[in-house]
C-alpha cells in the first residue's frame, strides 16, 4: 500500500509510515534566553531544570497480516530524573528497564496525545526505546491490537485534513 484514495477530498495520498519529530515542544516553550541555563543536552536527550528527563522513543503500530510494525512514530517522552536515576544500575547492567512517563509529542493522527501516560522500555543495547501508551485513548487501542486498512486510511486522513472532524 503506497497510495490510497482519500474519502475526504477524492485524491490519492501517499501512505507514509514513519514520523520523526525534531525538538521536544517542551524545550521550544522555554524562552531562548533561559534555555542555556535550564536545559542540558545529554547524548540526544535533554534534562530540564535537573528534574525532568526527555528522551526519544518509538511508538509502533501493527497492521493486520503484517509481522513488522506498519507505523513507526518517533516521539518524545518525559520521565522524572529521580525515577531514571533509581534504575541507573539496571540500565548499566544492560537490563530491560521500564519507566512510567508522559508523552510529550502531539501526533497529527489523534485529537490529543500530548500528556498521555506511557510506559517507556529502555535497554541501552538497543538503538531505540519503545513507548507504549498506558492511558485509555484511541492511540492505546491502535497499539493494543493490529489495525485494519480502513483504520490506516482514517489515521492518514487526519494528517492530510487536520481541520475535518472525523
Ligand atoms: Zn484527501
Amino acid at each position: 500500500m503506497d497510495n490510497y484514495k482519500c474519502k475526504t477530498c477524492g485524491k490519492e495520498h501517499a501512505v507514509f509510515k514513519a514520523v520523526e519529530v525534531s525538538k521536544p515542544e517542551r524545550i521550544l516553550e522555554i524562552a531562548e534566553a533561559e534555555r542555556a541555563q535550564r536545559v542540558k543536552e545529554i547524548q540526544g536527550s535533554y534534562l530540564i531544570d535537573d528534574t525532568l528527563f526527555l528522551l526519544q522513543g518509538d511508538i509502533f503500530i501493527y497492521k493486520e497480516e503484517e509481522e513488522k510494525p506498519f507505523f513507526t512514530w518517533s516521539v518524545w517522552v518525559s520521565i522524572s530524573l529521580a525515577d531514571f536515576q533509581s534504575k541507573a544500575k539496571e540500565l548499566e547492567e544492560r537490563k530491560n528497564v521500564v519507566f512510567d512517563g508522559q508523552l510529550e509529542t502531539a501526533l497529527p493522527f489523534y485529537e490529543k496525545t500530548k500528556g498521555l501516560k506511557v510506559k517507556v522500555f529502555i535497554n541501552l543495547d538497543y538503538d531505540y526505546s519503545v513507548v507504549k501508551i498506558a492511558e485509555a485513548s484511541p492511540i492505546k487501542e491502535d497499539q493494543s491490537e493490529k489495525i485494519t486498512d480502513v483504520r490506516v486510511m482514517t489515521l492518514l486522513d487526519r494528517f492530510y485534513h487536520p481541520l475535518v472532524k472525523s
